[in-house]
């Protein structure tokens, strides 16, 4: 893991927020949490089902074009 603002390693351990671990960087001087990502992981799971959506509509467009092909139809 790193600083999420800066990707730094060194940083150490400065209390909790929210239940969680937060960290100080010494780099940037920031504070941060680690595990606090749920928005990442929202924004994962919503990429990933697009692409199942999408790929569910390429194949069934690639099947109705196969089925009102013109070059097929007659
Ligand atoms: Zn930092």
């Amino acid at each position: 893991m790193d600083c999420k603002h800066c990707h730094s390693v060194n940083f150490h351990k400065s209390g909790f927020t929210r239940g969680k671990q937060r960290y100080k960087c010494k780099d940037c001087g920031r504070y941060f949490v680690v595990g606090d990502d749920r928005t990442t992981d929202k924004i994962i799971n919503t990429k990933a089902l697009c692409v199942v959506f999408y790929s569910l509509a390429k194949a069934s467009y690639g099947m109705l074009g196969k089925v009102f092909d013109p070059a097929t139809a007659h």
